[in-house]
């Protein structure tokens, strides 16, 4: 298959990245509303191990009386909490029981240590370290994606390195001869968008009217920097439009680091050899615009269950594609389709062609999880298609705002479109989603 280099390395990157979703459909699914999360932690990045502590502050309705959430591989050292009774730990569950005659709203806090195997890599050669997919390897959640929270991160770093958070940075204090950074997000999404990244970058800061765009990188110099993310202001204003809903957050930062890409709440890292691609050909932006995309489509407007996980990597996938027709011209969407369709009918041919909705989505396989990138994608373009573009481009942006800061399913985003559209899809969600 001929595929521009920032596709193959989104076929890589999805092997990684959707591994994390499967184990999450075992999680009990509890009535827990988890309001904030207030994350103290001392990462120490030349013994790759991270010490901490989370405040959650929650709803329960008064007729239960168990907590159960995720701690990765941590080490649970104590859950303090007024209404706290005992608490037990199994493998990555962490179960508390709490006092029967307790308040509707409650708080509790967690204190723990580890050295996690996954979920914060540490790079102790380049003194960096960084965070991607796994959250539950560093702090305490609730790993239902359904269940979205706003952050606090208070994060002790050495005085010459810069961390940077999801949400808005609001302090950097001095303790110890070191740094708490302080960043604040006081809006909700799902705790696999939480994370943050240290290191010693150079940094390159673009300003736009109501946005900072700050991007990071090591062994780039800054004007590099501004050459591989010169497009993002125009995607920002793009994705905009598309949406109808303002970019949200006061900074959006890109960080060029160790080896994989994701889209967390405010920023994204992206692979550190990433930028050399971009350099080399300016029309690489792929992997730039998909994870801006997800600053939408994922974070904000959040499949309800993994079911539907679609909604976000078909999304952010397609609409790569639909920058690159405003900025590059309609060749270059339609090589990005192509693209797509290559992947997906190599997968058709050998009979391993699936529903966008799994039901099932508890060890999906690298085709199940290529279907949900490039299947989806290909079938929002057979939409836009069926539909033409002032009706489809109006039914994306009705979605859009009608679900801005909730969660999605599928008949959401299928209703959603017959309502703009006034027709009956059944005929096109039935063979092409369902
Ligand atoms: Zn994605």
């Amino acid at each position: 298959m001929h595929l521009k280099k920032s596709i193959r390395s989104l076929l890589t990157l999805i092997f990684i990245s959707l591994t994390y979703s499967g184990t999450y459909l075992f999680a009990f699914q509890s009535t827990l509303d988890v309001l904030h999360y207030e994350v103290s932690l001392e990462p120490d990045i030349p013994t790759e191990s991270v010490r901490g502590s989370v405040t959650i502050g929650f709803n329960l309705p008064p007729d239960e009386h168990t907590i159960e959430l995720n701690s990765g591989s941590l080490t649970i050292d104590s859950v303090k909490g007024i209404f706290v009774q005992q608490f037990s730990h199994t493998g990555d569950e962490l179960l508390i029981r709490l006092s029967e005659d307790r308040d509707n709203e409650n708080e509790l806090t967690i204190q723990y240590h580890g050295n996690p195997p996954k979920g914060l890599h540490f790079i102790p050669e380049k003194n960096q370290a960084y965070t991607v997919y796994f959250t539950e390897y560093w702090m305490v959640l609730n790993p239902d994606p359904g269940d979205k929270a706003t952050i606090t991160m208070n994060i002790l770093v050495d005085k010459e390195l810069d961390c940077i958070a999801s949400g808005a940075l609001i302090s950097v204090q001095e303790k110890e001869g070191k740094h708490v950074y302080k960043w604040e997000q006081n809006f909700d999404s799902p705790a696999y968008t939480f994370g943050f990244a240290i290191g010693s970058f150079k940094q390159q800061v673009m300003k736009l009217d109501k946005v900072t765009i700050r991007n990071y990188g090591f062994g780039y110099s800054s004007d590099e920097l501004k050459q591989i993310f010169i497009e993002t202001p125009d995607m920002i204003s793009f994705f905009e439009e598309k949406t109808g809903i303002e970019y949200f957050n006061s900074t959006y930062s890109q960080i060029l680091i160790g080896n994989h890409y994701q889209e967390m709440s405010g920023f994204s890292v992206l692979r550190a050899s990433y930028g050399s691609l971009v350099l080399a050909d300016s029309t690489e932006t792929n992997l730039i615009s998909h994870e801006l995309a997800h600053q939408w489509w994922g974070n904000r407007i959040t499949c309800a269950g993994w079911e539907h996980f679609w909604l976000n990597e078909a999304f952010a996938t397609f609409m790569s594609a639909a920058y690159n027709e405003h900025r590059f011209g309609r060749d270059k969407y339609v090589s990005d389709i192509d693209a797509y369709y290559a992947v997906y009918k190599d997968i058709k041919d050998r009979n391993n062609d699936k529903s966008l909705v799994f039901e099932n989505w508890i060890n999906p396989s690298k085709d199940d999880r290529n279907l949900v990138y490039f299947k989806g994608a290909y079938v929002l373009h057979l939409l836009r298609e069926e539909l033409g573009d002032e009706v489809f481009w109006a039914g994306i942006r009705y979605y859009s705002r009608k679900y801005f800061d909730q969660t999605v399913t599928t008949s959401d985003f299928h209703h959603a479109m017959e309502t703009v559209s006034d027709r009956d899809l059944n005929s096109f969600f039935d063979e092409w989603v369902y």
